[in-house]
């Protein structure tokens, strides 16, 4: 089966029906971009940035961020590479931040001060990291997204800090390159209102790790309710359908780059509910291709319409399978 697959690397991921899907990467550092190019990946949909402000005393310098980026970039030899803001505050939680590197103690840390909104509360650290990614933004296509944001005011908010960052760096004469903007779509208020996220946004990417955690009220890392987490819940898949439509209704890119994107028990789902870019585990890219390969975006379109509108999750499964039943 592994020769089988090993066969996609060079497939176009197309469907039956001739529509061209993009196989994007999720990746923490430079060393994945190997296996992305030997994997025929189209790109990175997610590059985490995390990893640089963890393990360590003190914030990372701008110069720091631009080499890793940059580095990145052009090893990516002009596949797109969409740099995520950093998003800490959960489990990530830098010893520079005044608390040793342990857990946030915080009662509800999911719903505290993470993401986008830690960001905002340390104005220094968030520019210089767009700083840095606008510089790298020279060496490559790079694109750069919001994670973790809840509303609008969130969206304006973070773009005003990115206007700030270019004028510093034109007022430093330093070269950089305009880059495309995003925000992730991961907490129910902002699927809710992505009709006007979408305006101030190039693109968006779904993040349902989160999505699926904040709209069922199931903690994601809590063993005790991990049956309870339920990727294709009918709360999830109307709201990821509404994100999906709109999102195609007015032309701007969506993506999707939590986990069940590399989940061939979603991808047509998926492909019926009208995504076409899939950010995943590179681990997994041969696996979703293969079933793309297979699969004819018109049938899957008439067959959705059933699973969006049915509320019960106990026929969520047989559902999913009857979709899932490979035709000759
Ligand atoms: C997500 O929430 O789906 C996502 C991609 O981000 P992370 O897993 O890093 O929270
Ligand atoms: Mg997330």
């Amino acid at each position: 089966r592994q020769r089988a697959l090993n066969k996609l690397k060079k497939t176009a991921a197309t469907t039956a029906d001739g529509e061209e899907i993009e196989l994007l990467a999720n990746i923490e550092s430079a060393d994945d971009i190997k296996a992305l190019h030997n994997l025929g990946a189209d790109g990175v949909g997610l590059l985490r940035t995390e990893f640089l402000y963890l393990n360590r005393d003190t914030l990372p310098e701008e110069e720091e961020l631009y080499q890793v980026y940059s580095d990145i970039a052009k090893k990516l030899k002009g596949k797109p590479l969409t740099i995520r803001t950093v998003d800490l505050g959960v489990d990530k939680n830098p010893r520079w931040f005044g608390n040793n590197g342990t857990p946030n103690a915080a009662l509800n840390p999911a719903l505290g001060l993470t993401g986008i909104r830690l960001c905002h509360a340390e104005p220094v650290m968030f520019r210089t990291q767009m700083r840095a990614i606008l510089r790298a933004a020279v060496h490559g296509k790079i694109r750069m997204m919001f994670p973790m944001i809840a509303s609008l005011s969130e969206l304006k908010q973070s773009l005003v800090h990115l206007e700030t960052a270019k004028k510093q760096l034109t007022e430093r004469g330093e070269p950089f390159a305009e880059v495309d903007v995003g925000c992730m779509i991961e907490i129910p208020s902002a699927a809710l209102t992505v009709s006007s996220l979408l305006k101030w946004v190039d693109f968006v990417s779904i993040g349902t790790n989160d999505l699926i955690q904040y709209t069922l009220s199931v903690d994601r890392s809590d063993d005790a309710v991990s049956h309870l987490y339920q990727p294709a819940h009918p709360a999830v898949i109307k709201l990821l359908s509404h994100i999906i439509r709109t999102a195609n209704r007015v032309g701007k890119g969506v993506s999707l780059c939590g986990e069940m994107a590399g989940d061939t028990t979603y991808t047509r789902l998926l492909l019926g509910l009208g995504l076409r870019k899939f950010s995943m585990n590179i681990n997994n890219l041969l696996d979703v291709k293969d079933v793309i390969l297979r699969s004819d975006t018109e049938d899957l379109e008439n067959d959705i319409i059933k699973i969006v509108r049915n509320e019960d999750p106990d026929k969520t499964d047989a559902l999913l399978k009857k979709l899932n039943e490979f035709d000759p």
